[in-house]
């Protein structure tokens, strides 16, 4: 059996850009896995990630923490989002750092730790502008307070103090400095209270690339890992990552119409000369955004060649012209962005969905297979 289409991904690109971020960055690395590795692959992306010198991984949920421990990777890994009454045993069983950021959390991972007779590491996070999970300002001095109690009492570690940037991908940003203001005031005010943390952190792609101030001890890597600049720039100018995932398929259906002829629901295109249809076998439940119509471009018959048409859940339409096109040629949806290569990027396609590249990367659907290029099989 061969599928329809697939995710090529090059772990190659990965441990490159790994690298090249630690170059820049001059610290510690996280690479963030979450969401399956943004949809690259987490356990294939986590090995090439600690291959190439990262000492962390991220991710969201516990769940996402202990399939990479049953896929076998014992590297540090935190784990920030939680289920409202989550149960931390299997968190802390599995030797993984909770992120906390309440006080709730922070009884029930202390709980946790009791019941299984081992101590719990945490790492504290701090809410300094995100308005997401972090501790507020108010319930900070109360939640590291706690903290201290339970380390003194030896059932949890407070290995680390975080929180996250609003929008170091904007140059020049205000934001960013009042932010790691915010968090300096709020590390001085756990350590005044008792805590070592030797782990702070606050900085993502964007600030591990371009914002000293706020990195810290390590810096946590998301999109930037799997290739793409978060300032958006391609080719020169970003930093010299390399793109990792190319999406694939081939041409399943060739027709010659007239003029005149309607494409796909609605149909909202009509061919305006005789042409050639091609059809490819991927829509919007493998990832190609609906919103992307009108402006989407592949890369066929080498050259570029525009989606035509409402892009439906399972196929969509590319207009070829007179291009020489067969049932069976190859057809890249996004690639690297490659000298000598002018198929789609991944950043085009988040602008022609009006979206960010994140959002493309994580939409690929299950239905498209991942074909991992030089996988490390141990770590
Ligand atoms: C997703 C995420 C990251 C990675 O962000 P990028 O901007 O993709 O580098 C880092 N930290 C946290 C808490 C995240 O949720």
């Amino acid at each position: 059996m061969t599928a329809l289409a697939e995710a090529v991904v090059d772990l190659d690109a990965v441990a490159g850009n790994v690298r090249t971020i630690a170059a820049v960055a001059g610290t510690e690395l996280m690479a963030v896995v979450k969401a399956d590795g943004f949809g690259h692959g987490a356990p294939m992306v986590a090995r090439a990630a600690l291959g190439a010198g990262a000492g962390w991984l991220g991710v969201t949920s516990a769940a996402e923490a202990l399939s990479l421990r049953a896929a076998g990777i014992a590297a540090p890994t935190l784990s920030w989002l939680h289920h409202p009454d989550e149960d931390f045993r299997a968190l802390v069983d599995a030797d993984v750092d909770v992120g906390v950021s309440t006080t709730t959390h922070l009884h029930a991972v202390a709980d946790a730790a009791h019941r299984l007779g081992v101590p719990a590491t945490v790492q504290l996070k701090v809410d300094t502008g995100l308005s997401r999970n972090g501790a507020g300002e108010h319930d900070w001095p109360e939640l590291v307070g706690w903290a201290r109690k339970y380390e003194r009492d030896g059932g949890v570690r407070v290995r680390g103090v975080w929180s996250h940037l609003v929008d170091a991908d904007v140059p020049g940003s205000p934001a960013l400095s009042r932010q790691v203001v915010a968090f300096e005031d709020a590390l001085r005010l756990a350590r005044r209270a008792g805590l070592d943390p030797d782990l702070v952190h606050l900085a993502n792609s964007a600030a591990a690339l371009r914002a000293p101030a706020a990195r810290f001890d390590l810096c946590r890597i998301g999109v930037a890992l799997y290739g793409v600049d978060p300032f958006g720039a391609t080719g020169p100018g970003n930093f010299g990552l390399r793109g990792a995932m190319t999406l694939r398929s081939s041409v399943v259906n060739v027709k010659r119409v007239p003029a005149g002829t309607g494409v796909s629901y609605g149909p909202e295109y009509v061919t305006g000369s005789p042409t050639t249809l091609a059809l490819l076998p991927l829509g919007f439940a493998d990832g190609l955004p609906r919103p992307a119509q009108g402006r989407a471009e592949v890369w066929l018959a080498g050259r570029r060649c525009p989606i035509v048409g409402r892009i439906a859940m399972d196929q969509c339409v590319v207009d070829v012209g007179d291009l020489p096109v067969s049932v069976g040629d190859p057809v890249v949806v996004f690639a690297p962005d490659q000298e000598g290569h002018a198929a789609p990027t991944v950043a085009e396609w988040a602008r022609w969905a009006g979206t960010n590249p994140h959002e493309i990367l994580t939409g690929i659907g299950a239905r498209v297979a991942r074909v991992h290029l030089h996988e490390k099989a141990e770590i």
